[in-house]
């Protein structure tokens, strides 16, 4: 079996498996590479149990074939996909319908959703709670939802638009919220909390959910 090993001052052994289904074992500096072993042995059945239930959790890639879902404001919808059009992606309320393409076609349909249902929502909770903004970058970044520099500018990661729109929301008034502070203080959470209450439901959903957004 294979395993990570990491040693250090601690006084007993312990076994992890991490979000990638790899088995992280932490151990006493002087401890012996067999009684480790051992350990990992006895603890076998609990190590395939886990394992395979990470794994199984692991979203796959998708192929961009016929039937497979894809996320769209916090609900999931079937692709259709036909090779007669030429190259595009459309989505009809039920429906993605996918012409010849993949990723590429995915990314373009979700930036433009994002431009068209998520950057006003920016401008009215700018507006109706008086925050500043200078300019706002669209990208797609692996761990990052949202940024806010010194100067205000703001980056949101468009994929969000997976996500549904209360969640689009609290990343959006969380950065403007760094309009005011610059950091996550007590005041900043109120900030947030007197313009979305609810906002904790939110953040939960991000951090389940996350890896569903970025799985394309
Ligand atoms: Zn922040």
């Amino acid at each position: 079996m294979d395993y990570q090993l990491i040693r250090s001052k601690r006084k007993t052994l312990s076994l992890q498996i991490n979000n990638n289904a790899e088995l992280i074992v932490r151990a006493p500096n002087r401890l012996s590479v067999i009684k480790i072993e051992q350990f990992i042995d006895e603890k076998s059945n609990w190590i395939e149990k886990k394992s395979k239930s990470i794994s199984l959790k692991k979203p796959q890639k998708p192929n961009y074939t016929e039937g497979e879902k894809f996320l769209y404001l916090g609900s999931e919808y079937p692709l259709s996909v036909n090779t007669v059009h030429a190259k595009g992606l459309s989505f009809d309320g039920e429906i993605f319908s996918l012409n010849n393409g993949g990723k590429e076609e995915f990314l373009s349909w979700y930036k433009a959703s994002f431009k068209k249902i998520a950057l006003p929502r920016l401008e009215y909770y700018a507006k109706n709670y008086q925050l500043s903004y200078n300019q706002v970058r669209l990208k797609t970044q692996k761990t990052l939802w949202g940024s806010c520099s010194s100067v205000n500018n703001i980056n949101l990661n468009y994929l969000l638009i997976g996500a549904p729109i209360s969640v689009i929301d609290y990343v959006i008034v969380h950065e403007l919220c760094h309009s005011v502070h610059k950091n996550h203080s007590k005041n900043f959470w109120q900030l947030i909390f007197s313009i979305l209450p609810n906002y904790k439901a939110s953040k939960r959903w991000l951090q389940d959910n996350g890896h569903r957004l970025q799985n394309l």
